[in-house]
Parts: structure tokens; sequence; C-alpha cells
């Protein structure tokens, strides 16, 4: 299985190894690696993995799209990542209520579901550096504002050949979510704070990563650089595993029969945990129709009703901030599955030059077979959170709330009663202002308070890696000016 890029078509990028693709990321063109086809399962294939543990079920589909990878080696990476050391009640929750299957997808050590992908990203981009014959030790540049900074450090730390270094907005991010940072233990990590918001960060990260000259200084110290988000293709691909193991798990436990349809809802920002699941549909998984749940930043609600992406309009910040994205990165990679090469490359080339492209009759078609989109404003947020905690008392985070209201727009619009498989992204505890506002209505903007607060009124536990953070004694202060990040990272990779 070879990887090609989803923009024009060079030659040169035109056909690399997987593990090639997991070591750069991002094409050489700009665009984003794609396996050449789709890799189709049987359904003896299907039927046979039911009763297969979680690992197991890894192993078997990513043998299939990481192709220079031995099945042994993904299978053994998969049981080191899904341990119960970093998910003791098992890698996935399931929970039916109110008619809906809840995939809970925050067991892991962060307590959402980056932590799927970032446990076992490292694990294959170590082992690409070594197919690749790379000798230099990668460099993980992370920009963060907020979750996918601990999911990062937490997966990356102590990985054989690199090193990870996280910049997160100085009082841009919870308390919590600074702690938890700041106290991050392993041998290859550092973590800096930058004066500014996400944006003068991120920014600033942009500029190093295409820097030649400060490239060159840190590949004769024997580095390069690298990046874990989710345009590489190693956060994607372990993603289409849970949304297998989901409905293979409702039918096991009995609530469907093996080739039932079922429609998936999840809650959205940069794309790649739904198209993860349309990319199981196309491997054969019954899936119906794809629910994409958005917050008021509801740019992708437009797209898939008008067929328009406008990325001009106003940033809002929600409740529910891992989902306040405009430009979500991964549709490209949908485009490029239901349209070509020549529509996608100039899409994003409009999308570039003046923010907004409007898809042509026959790409909206199909995407209207597959896809819609609906949004929740915080108002909606906080009363599902509510109702769903006193009519059934079950506790969900505010982005998982997004997508439980969609769920319930999408059956009341179409009266579609097809089971329903929800992406629960996010424990409650990581985002306990909000969720104590909704279930207690009292106030508490304090996060680290909240947590407490959270776990007295409700009588749930406080899930351990969020209780230990407390505890840990800060190791990171570094602090600097966007101006300044070169000299931070130099100061690191010795
Ligand atoms: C990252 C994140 C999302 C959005 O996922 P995408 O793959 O970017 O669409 C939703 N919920 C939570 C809690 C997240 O951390």
């Amino acid at each position: 299985m070879n990887y090609i890029s989803t923009r024009d078509s060079d030659p040169v990028c035109g056909n690399v190894t997987s593990a090639y693709a997991i070591k750069n990321g991002i094409a050489e063109n700009g665009g984003l690696y794609m396996p050449s086809s789709i890799p189709r399962l049987s359904d003896a294939e299907m039927t046979a993995m039911i009763n297969m543990d979680y690992p197991h079920v890894c192993a078997e589909i990513l043998s299939r799209f990481l192709t220079d990878y031995t099945y042994d080696e993904i299978l053994s990476d998969a049981l080191s990542a899904y341990s119960p050391a970093a998910f003791p009640d098992g890698p996935v929750g399931m929970k039916n209520c109110n008619g809906i299957d809840f995939l809970e997808l925050w067991h892991g050590p962060t307590c959402a579901f980056k932590d799927m992908a970032l446990q076992l990203m490292p694990k294959l981009m170590t082992r690409a550096l070594k197919k690749t014959q790379e000798d230099r030790t990668a460099c993980i540049l992370v920009a963060t504002s907020g979750d996918t900074g601990k999911a990062a450090l937490e997966g990356f730390k102590n990985a054989e050949g690199i090193k990870i270094h996280v910049f997160f907005p100085e009082g841009g991010v919870s308390r919590i979510q600074e702690l938890q940072m700041r106290t991050q233990d392993g041998n290859n990590v550092k973590v800096t704070s930058v004066n500014g918001n996400f944006d003068d960060a991120q920014t600033e990260v942009k500029r190093i990563f295409v820097d030649r000259e400060f490239c060159d200084s840190l590949s004769k110290k024997g580095y390069f650089l690298s990046s874990a988000n989710s345009i590489n293709f190693a956060r994607l691909a372990p993603q289409i595993v849970y949304h297998a193991y989901g409905y293979l798990t409702m039918v096991r436990e009995g609530r469907i029969k093996f080739g039932d349809r079922v429609n998936v809802c999840v809650p959205t920002g940069n794309f790649g945990n739904i198209l993860s699941a349309y990319i199981a549909k196309l491997m054969g998984i019954p899936f119906g129709r794809f629910i994409c749940a958005s917050n008021e930043n509801n740019v992708l609600t437009d797209f898939f009703n008008d067929g328009i992406y406008d990325k001009n309009r106003r940033f809002l910040l929600t409740l529910s901030p891992s989902m306040d994205i405009l430009v979500s990165s991964n549709l490209e990679r949908l485009l490029w599955l239901v349209s070509d090469t020549a529509r996608t490359t100039l899409w994003m080339k409009q999308l570039r030059e003046t923010g907004r492209y409007a898809a042509d009759e026959e790409t909206k078609r199909k995407l209207g077979t597959e896809f819609c989109g609906y949004y929740a404003d915080d108002s909606m947020t906080i009363d599902t959170i509510s109702r769903y905690y006193r009519d059934h008392g079950y506790l969900i985070d505010t982005h998982t709330a997004v997508a439980a209201n969609c769920a319930e727009q999408y059956i009341k619009k179409t009266g579609d009663r097809t089971p329903i498989l929800l992406a629960s992204t996010a424990s409650p505890y990581k985002f306990s202002s909000a969720v104590y506002k909704a279930v207690s209505g009292t106030e508490c903007n304090d996060s680290v308070r909240s947590i407490s607060l959270l776990s007295d009124y409700t009588g749930t536990p406080v899930p351990a890696p969020i209780a230990s953070v407390l505890r840990k004694e800060i190791r990171f202060s570094d602090n600097r000016d966007p101006g300044d990040l070169r000299k931070s990272i130099s100061d690191f990779l010795v």
C-alpha cells in the first residue's frame, strides 16, 4: 500500500511508504497523505473480529494500511499502547443511554479521546525512523490551546529516537491544563509558555517549521523537526479502529445483528475523528449516515447544508473549546475521497486565497448521501448535560453534549430511527466548571475547585490522572516571548 498526496499529481509526492508518510507528516506539496486505496474487509474477516480484544482488532485493521509494518510489530505496539497501565478500565467504554450508544474514548492517561491515537502514534513513529534509516532524532513541536499538548506529552514521553517540545499560551489555558503540562514527567520532554494567545504561539511554531536556516542548524546537531497534529496519517489510522470496534461491540452485546446499519455522530473540530469513521465504512463496516456535530463555530454545518465552505466569520470561544476551529484540516481528505486531486487542489487554493470555496453539484450530492451537519450553541450544550444527568443519571462533557444534542436534532428532523453510535470524546471532569454548572445550577470558574465540587455533587469519582496532577511537582516554568522560541528549542536540543 502506497501513500499519495491529496494535491497536485506530482510524482515526487506520489508514491511513498507508510513509514515515510508517518515520518514526514505532511506531503512536500502541502497536501495530506492518503493511502492510494482503502482496503476492504470481507464479512468473514469482520465477524471474526467480534470477539477479539482491542489490540488485536487494531492489528487486523492497521496491518492493512501500514503494509511496510508487520502484523506482529503493530500488535506488539498496540498491546503496549492500550495496556492496563495506560487504560485501567480498558481502551474504550460503551454506554447505551437515551437510545444512543455512547462510545467512551476517554479512559486513557489524559481523559480525552486524543489519547487513543497519541498513545500509539509515537510507537509507529519510532519504527518509521528505523524503517526509513533516519539517523537523526525527531523533535516534535506542538503549539496547543490545552488538550492536545498534554495528550502528545503523555504519548511521546520516553519514546526512543524522539523528543517533544510543547508550547502553550501563558494564561490562555485552564489552570488544570497548565498544571498537567508543567508537571509532565519523561526524559525527552520540554514545556514552554508563550507570552501571547494561541494564534501567536501557533503562528511562530509554523514559521519555525519552514525556517530553512534554523532547521539546517538543528540538522547539524543531529535533529529534525516533526509534528504530531492530526494531519499525520498516524493520528488518523488508530481512530479507524475504535469506530469499527464500537460497531462490533454493539453486535457482541446483542443490540444489533452483524450487517445492521448504524449511524455515526461525532463532535467535530479538525474533522479527523469523523473522517476515520467514514474510512471504517469504506472498509466495510455497515455504517449509514454521518452526523457532523459542531458548536457555534458552525462552518461545517453550513458546508454540509449548502456546499459552501466559508471561514470568513467571527471566531467564537465556546464551552467546547476543542471544537473551536474555523479551518477543519482533515476535510481536505474527505473532499479528495469523494472528488479528485485536481478539484481538491483548486478548493484548497481558494481557501488559502479567499477563505472560501464552493463544492460542485456532483460532490455536493455525494457528500449529502453520506454526511449531514447540525450544531448546538452553549445554552443547548448546558441544557443537554443537565437533561442527561437528571433523566438518565449519565454525566457527559460539553463536547459529547454537543453531539448528543445534534443526534436528537437529526432524529427529530428525519424520523430516522437507525441506531446511533456517538463518539464521547472527553471525561466530564476535563471540563468540570461547565459540567458542574450544568448539573448543579451553580457557577464555579476555578477549574481546580470545580473538580471536587463536581465529584461531591454527583457522587462520582475523580479520574485518577486528574486527581494525581494536583499532587505533582512543577517541572517546567520556561516562559518566552514568541520571538524567543528558537532559543528555547536550541537550549533543549543540545
Ligand atoms: C480534539 C477534540 C474534538 C475534535 O476532534 P477532531 O478530530 O479534531 O474533529 C472533540 N472533542 C474533544 C474533547 C477533543 O479533544
